[in-house]
């Protein structure tokens, strides 16, 4: 029987430095086992096998090992259902605990739930920490002690409790000759399945590092809105996969920009609104808005996911999108109002598509995002409220160089006309939401 050892499971925490459930297997002393699950439970689901994300994450695994082999240790990475990989490696290795950071997701949390059955069954103990978020679960509540559903006092709250102590990093590496010595080193990095193995095919494209400038953070209120600039951060995959800590970002912007700090804020926010309401992941926050009669038009939908409805501005949204993983906020929030205002087609239609093309997918945010923009989810945009493509354009690109970098064809006397004309669009969704809503109550 091997020495005792602690196992740590990564998931959406792909780094060493400053991570909570690295830092308290690292302390209980004993030797630690690194392990990365590459979940067939999600990946076999995947329609498109040339997947940003599963590339992405293929290569934070490689790194990770890297630094590993760099220590004389190195990661477990295996490709099959958690439990069973859990459940392996409790025959393989004399583990005395799991340790994991925490995931809000429906599904991570079914899937922890039955991983720490299993281990219980064996005398194994699981234990998760809040890593993802700045504050989480009961730790921002009202006054009654219930979860916050407007965002402008959560976020009062939120500021109010993000002390020295929250964004505080975890000194992992002060116990980093813990990490267990496991093989020879010929076999180090033996056993990490290839993409082709998982069934997908490399894209071969590369990430920008997961650093931000001070620049950036402290032109960010004036830039963020602007599309045609590089305004934003771009962190989004590495918040998502943990590749960048995010007590480490809450800091910098701590430092150099308050409004920076505030879409961090959004993202506890609505992290906090699935766990806190799991009903959201498939039905409308306010459930008199699952009876709107949504036209759900196929071949339209075809056209909006395709970039060619007509409107320039959700055009080279969409364009955008398809070619490169990403969307600028401000865009994303037209495209949406578009695709469910515009065309009265259902938000979770919409939903799904971005969850398939953006490289940072995130449950929580795109839900919150597309309820918002649906009227249906917490502190949501009124149901009256349609964005109006060429005011946004005037406003946001009003030299038009975000549309013409997506939209070179524009011109062309191949581009479309407007697919729907506006002031009936919005007259019809106005009309449509209130029968909706109206048949509910
Ligand atoms: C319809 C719709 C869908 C969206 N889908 C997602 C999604 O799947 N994943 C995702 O991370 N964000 C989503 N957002 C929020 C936002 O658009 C992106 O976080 C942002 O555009 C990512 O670019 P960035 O990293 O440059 O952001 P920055 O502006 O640099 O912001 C830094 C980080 O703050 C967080 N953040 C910023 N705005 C929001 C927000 N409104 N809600 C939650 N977190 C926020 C993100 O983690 C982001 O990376 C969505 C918004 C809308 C309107």
């Amino acid at each position: 029987m091997s020495e005792l050892c602690s196992l740590v499971w990564l998931r959406r925490d792909l780094r060493l430095h400053d991570n909570a459930a690295l830092y308290y297997a690292l302390k209980s002393g004993r030797p630690v086992l690194v392990v990365f699950v590459f979940d067939r439970l999600i990946l076999d689901k995947l329609e498109d096998r040339r997947d940003r994300r599963v590339e992405f994450i293929h290569s934070e695994i490689h790194k990770i090992n890297n630094e590993l082999v760099r220590m004389g240790s190195r990661i477990v990475a295996r490709y099959g259902r958690p439990v069973d990989i859990l459940k392996q490696l409790t025959e393989e290795y004399s583990v005395a605990d799991v340790f994991t950071n925490y995931d809000y997701e429906v599904y991570a949390k079914e899937r922890d739930a039955d991983v720490k059955a299993m281990l219980a069954e064996r005398g194994i103990g699981f234990h998760t920490s809040k890593d993802h978020a700045l504050l989480d679960g009961d730790e921002v509540l009202t006054g009654s002690k219930s979860p916050y559903t407007v965002f402008t006092p959560y976020s009062n709250k939120w500021l109010s409790k993000l002390d020295g102590f929250q964004v505080k990093s975890y000194p992992t590496e002060l116990y980093f000759h813990h990490f267990l010595q496991t093989l020879p080193p010929s076999n180090r990095s033996a056993d990490i399945p290839t993409l082709e193995a998982m069934n997908f095919q490399p894209l071969g494209e590369s990430y920008p590092d997961p650093v931000v400038s001070a620049e950036l953070l402290t032109a960010y209120q004036k830039m963020r809105d602007y599309p045609a600039q590089t305004g934003t951060s771009e962190l989004g995959i590495h918040l998502r996969f943990g590749t960048i800590s995010i007590r480490d970002l809450a800091r910098q912007a701590t430092e150099t920009s308050p409004t920076f700090l505030k879409e961090l804020a959004w993202r506890d926010f609505y992290f906090q609104v699935l766990d806190h309401f799991p009903h959201v992941e498939k039905h409308a926050f306010r459930s008199n808005y699952d009876n709107i009669p949504f036209r759900n038009n196929e071949t339209e939908f075809q056209r909006w996911c395709a970039g060619e409805t007509g409107y320039p501005i959700v055009d080279a949204g969409m364009r955008q999108l398809n070619q490169t993983g990403w969307m600028h906020n401000r865009v994303r929030m037209i495209v949406a109002s578009f695709c469910i205002k515009h065309l009265l087609i259902d938000w979770r239609w919409g939903e799904a598509y971005f969850a398939s093309k953006l490289r940072d997918f995130d449950l929580a945010a795109n839900n919150g995002g597309w309820q918002w923009a649906a009227g249906s989810g917490v502190d949501a945009a009124p149901y009256f409220r349609v964005f109006n493509p060429k005011l946004q354009t005037q406003k946001f690109d009003p030299k038009g160089e975000y549309i013409h970098r997506w939209v070179p064809d524009l011109n062309s006397p191949n581009y479309p006309p407007p697919m729907v004309e506006h002031s009936m669009a919005r007259q019809r969704a106005i009309d449509t939401y209130r029968k909706g809503l109206a048949s509910k109550e």
